[in-house]
Parts: C-alpha cells; sequence; structure tokens
C-alpha cells in the first residue's frame, strides 16, 4: 500500500511543506491536503480535500475516486465515488456511479447530524 500526501495553498493552489505554517506565496494560512491511496484494497486513485482553519476540525471534506468493486458483473469498471461532508452547511452527500455507464447506483443526501 502507498500513501501519498500533498499539501497546497487554498487560496492559490501553491503546493506546499508538509511544516509550511503560511504560503510562501500568498501568505493565505489556509490548506487543502490531497491524500492519494493506491493499493492492495482497490482504491484506483482516491482523492480526500479537506478545508480545515488552523486549530479547528476541518469544516469541509470531499472524497473522490475510482473505486474497483467487489461485484464484477455489475461493475466490471467499478464505480466513481463522491462523498462529501460540510460541517459548516450540515450536509453529508454520496453519490456511487457505475464507471460505465454514468448510472447512479447508490445516493445518499441528507443532513450531516442525522447521519450518525
Ligand atoms: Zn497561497
Amino acid at each position: 500500500m502507498n500513501v501519498s500526501t500533498k499539501y497546497y495553498c487554498s487560496n492559490c493552489r501553491e503546493p506546499l511543506k508538509e511544516q509550511d505554517k503560511y504560503c510562501p506565496r500568498c501568505g493565505c494560512r489556509y490548506r487543502d491536503i490531497e491524500r492519494g491511496i493506491k493499493g492492495k484494497i482497490g482504491l484506483k486513485g482516491c482523492a480526500k480535500i479537506r478545508f480545515k482553519p488552523k486549530g479547528k476540525k476541518f469544516s469541509q471534506e470531499t472524497l473522490k475516486g475510482w473505486l474497483s468493486s467487489k461485484d464484477k458483473n455489475r461493475f466490471p469498471e467499478g464505480v466513481d465515488m463522491l462523498r462529501e461532508v460540510d460541517r459548516k452547511n450540515n450536509v453529508y452527500r454520496k453519490i456511487v456511479r457505475d464507471r460505465r455507464t454514468g448510472k447512479i447506483v447508490h445516493e445518499d443526501i441528507g443532513p450531516l447530524d442525522q447521519h450518525r
């Protein structure tokens, strides 16, 4: 399993080092974290993007990617997955699409506080 983490300035998209407290280009202190996981668990390129004010819990999270499915007959090319958690607006959204046809096979949208 191979996990790579990348940091970007939330404002100008400048790539940041992990230890950078402020963006060297624009001075912004918000950063996006992008995590790519490739490995045995069948994630074929999934990115998680978080908006996290420093010292606070993240306010928004987006997980987007291409996953292989166990159901090879139904989804021979895997599925496209989009999951959004928005604490600021209290929204939870999960959409799974068949990669081949683009059809939505699973949809789960609702208030975040009722999701747990
Ligand atoms: Zn910047």
